[in-house]
């Protein structure tokens, strides 16, 4: 695990690349419709290492790790709920193997799918299930947790809480924004990015961001309006390779290396730390990404 942490790495104004999709990936790779996907890193280390380590090879700084969807409670659609901890630390192992002690492993964890507002769960129950998920992530040698595609503050607030709490790692809190008729973004719970990160900065977080939900140029907005709220935040951006087209019951995502990489520089100047993909984005075009990065700061 690197000496320095994420922050201060960034601290004199760094701009680090992150790691691409892992969902799409794992779909190239073999993953059914209606599989685990992070079973694989219990079933199918190897396959989930290979992921990891092509973000390593094409200039990542920091890899995420295939546990996603690791909460309880989205393991239990697959009557895994009982196996958190041991698929969540094998999820920051793998990774942490491919990172090697040079790069970060920023371990993942999604939304768990319950709505605090409807009921569905109650806070104490969320905080568990985050609690539980930080602590494997921490054991299986995560430097930093990664909770992505937020759209309620909510949710978000209790996983940011369960990590300062437990654990030692850095946290980053992402949430997912979409364009809205007005032209406005929001997330599916009608947050905005300014609110999105103001929220996580006051929980707790270390590194506020975006993913999904938006190619890069989409990005470009959402960074500034939490730039200009948070003037000093280190922000976080994973972008999708563009929005996918549904071509014959297959999602292609439309943009190419080049294409994500020729807005690098925009993103940069709108105030983005750390540069990444979701989505449809592959090793190749992480690799652009940093070449545009290193061409950028030359
Ligand atoms: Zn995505």
């Amino acid at each position: 695990m690197p000496a320095q942490s994420i922050c201060s790495a960034l601290c004199d104004g760094k701009i680090l690349v992150s790691d691409g999709a892992w969902g799409t990936y794992l779909q190239k790779k073999g993953l059914k419709p209606g599989e685990c996907p992070e079973l694989w890193c219990l079933e199918r280390p190897g396959d989930v290492e290979e992921i990891a380590a092509s973000y390593i090879a094409a200039g990542a700084d920091m890899i995420e790790s295939n546990s996603f969807g690791g909460s309880s409670f989205k393991l239990e659609h697959y009557g895994l709920a009982d196996k958190a901890t041991q698929i969540n630390e094998a999820a920051a192992r793998i990774s942490r193997k491919a990172a090697g002690s040079s790069n970060w492993v920023i371990a993942s964890v999604g939304p768990t799918g319950k709505i605090l507002m409807m009921g569905d769960v109650s806070e104490e129950e969320l905080y568990a299930s985050f609690k539980e998920q930080m602590l494997a992530l921490e054991k299986g040698g995560a430097d930093a947790v990664c909770i992505e595609t937020m759209s309620a503050i909510d949710e978000a607030v209790i996983a940011i809480k369960a990590a300062r709490d437990n654990c030692n790692c850095e946290v980053i809190c992402t949430f997912t924004f979409e364009k809205t008729v007005s032209g406005d973004y929001r997330t599916m719970m009608g947050v905005s990015p300014s609110e999105a990160a103001l929220a996580a900065i006051e929980a707790g977080a270390h590194i506020v961001g975006t993913n999904c939900g938006n190619g890069i140029r989409g990005m470009i907005d959402i960074v500034k309006e939490i730039r200009n709220a948070a003037p000093r935040a280190p922000i976080l951006v994973h972008a999708n390779a563009g929005l996918p087209k549904n071509v014959g019951g297959i999602d292609i995502f439309p943009e190419s290396p080049e294409e994500m990489a020729s807005m690098v520089p925009e993103l940069a100047k709108a105030g983005a730390s750390v540069i990444g993909g979701c989505c449809g984005t592959s090793p190749e075009h992480i690799k652009a990404i940093k070449n545009a990065l290193l061409s950028h700061s030359a």
